[in-house]
C-alpha cells in the first residue's frame, strides 16, 4: 500500500475527532540509520541508530504533529492558526496551513531564528512577525491571543501535536521489533520527549514492545530542567532548544523519571563537535539535533553510562540545511583556484592519497 502520512498509517492509535479531513504532506516514515562507526568511536559494544527526522517534508519532526493539529483545526473550519517558534514550528505550521488553505501567523524571537527556517516560513506564505523578546515571551503572547481571537494555537501545548509526534515511537518499535534500550533526544519546549514517552507506553500496553530509558539533553546555556528553575536569558548555538521555560517541563521530568532515564546538559562545543561527527557519517543535522548524541557521548565518557550490549536510538530532530550559517562559521571556506587542469591536478593527487 502506498504511504500516505502518519494519520493514515497510525490513525487507530490516535485520539482524534470523529470526522476530520486529513491535511498531510506524507510526513513520517523517516529513516532509522545504523551508525556503527560512530558507535565504535564512542567505545563500541553496542548498536546505535539515528532516527533522522530531518527527512520530514519541512525538514523537522514538527511535521508529525502539525499534520494532526492542522487537520483538527480544519475539522472546526478554523481559518487561521498561530504559533510561537524558534523556527521549525513556524516552517511546519506555514506549510500545513498553506496545504489546508488557512492563514498562518508566526511569532519568532528577533535575530535568533536560523536562515533556512525563516526562509521556509516566508516561502510557504506565513505572516512572520519578529518580536523584541525571547521564544518564551512569544509563547505567552500567542497563548493569550489564541484565547481572545478565533485563531487556533498550534504550539505543542495543543494536544493534537503530541498525538502526531508520538508516531515516531511507533515507527521505531515497528522497525526494531521492540523498543530500544535507550532513546536519546534534545529537549527544548519538551513536547517531543513527552510525545515519545506517550507513544512507547501506548505501544507497550497493547503490543508488549517494551519501554526505553530516556536520555533528554538540553544545552548548558539553556537548561532549566537540569538547573531546576526557569532561565531568563537562554543562550545556545542550538537555537531550536533555546528555551528557558519549557511548556511541558513537568511532563519531561516525569518521562525521564518513569523511564529510569535522566535529563542532562551539554556544552555548545560538545553539540557542534557531534554535529561534525554525524556529518562524517553522512548525516548532516542542525545543531540542536546533535544534542541527544552529544549527551550520550558525554555520559559514556564520564563513566555514568554503560552502553555495553544495548540498542540505542538517537533522535536527530532537524536537517542541517536549516542552519547553513553555523557551517559557514565553523568550517573553512572552499578555496578559489584558476580554471586549469594543472591547478586541479595537484588537488586530485592529494585527494587520491598521493600527497
Ligand atoms: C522543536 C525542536 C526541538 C525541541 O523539541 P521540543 O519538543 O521543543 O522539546 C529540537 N530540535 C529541533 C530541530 C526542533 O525543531
Amino acid at each position: 500500500m502506498e504511504y500516505e502520512g502518519v494519520i493514515s498509517r497510525y490513525r487507530q492509535w490516535m485520539d482524534l475527532p470523529g470526522s476530520m479531513p486529513v491535511i498531510s504532506l506524507q510526513e513520517g516514515n523517516t529513516p532509522l540509520i545504523p551508525v556503527p562507526r560512530l558507535a565504535g568511536e564512542l567505545g563500541g559494544g553496542f548498536d546505535l541508530w539515528v532516527k533522522f527526522e530531518g527527512m520530514n517534508p519541512t525538514g523537522s519532526f514538527k511535521d508529525r504533529g502539525m499534520t494532526v493539529a492542522i487537520s483538527e483545526a480544519a475539522s472546526r473550519s478554523v481559518r487561521a492558526v498561530i504559533c510561537a517558534s524558534t523556527g521549525n514550528t513556524a516552517a511546519s505550521a506555514a506549510a500545513y496551513a498553506a496545504r489546508a488553505g488557512m492563514r498562518a501567523l508566526v511569532i519568532i524571537p528577533e535575530g535568533k531564528v536560523a536562515a533556512g527556517k525563516l526562509a521556509g516560513a516566508v516561502a510557504y506564505g506565513a505572516e512572520v512577525v519578529q518580536i523584541e523578546g525571547s521564544f518564551d515571551d512569544a509563547l505567552s503572547l500567542v497563548v493569550a491571543l489564541s484565547e481572545k481571537y478565533p485563531i487556533a494555537l498550534v504550539n505543542s501545548l495543543n494536544p493534537y501535536r503530541l498525538e502526531g509526534q508520538k508516531t515516531a515511537a511507533f515507527e521505531i518499535c515497528d522497525r526494531l521489533g521492540s523498543a530500544p534500550d535507550w532513546l536519546c533526544l534534545p529537549v527544548g519546549n519538551a513536547g517531543n520527549i513527552t510525545s515519545y514517552w506517550m507513544g512507547f507506553r501506548q505501544y507497550d500496553a497493547r503490543r508488549g514492545s517494551g519501554l526505553p530509558q530516556i536520555l533528554g539533553v538540553q544545552a548548558a546555556g539553556s537548561a532549566p530542567l537540569v538547573l531546576g528553575h526557569p532561565v531568563d536569558r537562554p543562550e545556545t548555538v542550538a537555537t531550536a532548544i533555546r528555551i528557558g521555560r519549557p511548556a511541558r517541563g513537568e511532563q519531561a521530568l516525569q518521562a525521564a523519571e518513569e523511564s529510569r532515564g535522566r535529563i542532562i546538559a551539554v556544552s555548545d562545543e560538545e553539540i557542534l563537535s557531534m554535529q561534525r561527527r554525524l556529518a562524517q557519517n553522512g548525516v548532516w543535522v542542525e545543531p540542536a539535533s546533535a544534542a541527544g548524541l552529544a549527551g550520550l557521548a558525554h555520559e559514556i565518557q564520564a563513566g555514568r553510562f554503560d552502553p555495553n550490549g544495548r540498542r540505542i536510538v538517537a533522535v536527530c530532530t532537524g536537517h542541517g540545511l536549516k542552519d547553513p550559517e553555523i557551517i559557514a562559521k565553523s568550517m573553512p571556506k572552499p578555496r578559489v583556484m584558476p580554471a586549469t587542469q594543472s591547478a586541479l591536478e595537484e588537488v586530485c593527487l592529494r585527494a587520491a592519497g598521493g600527497d
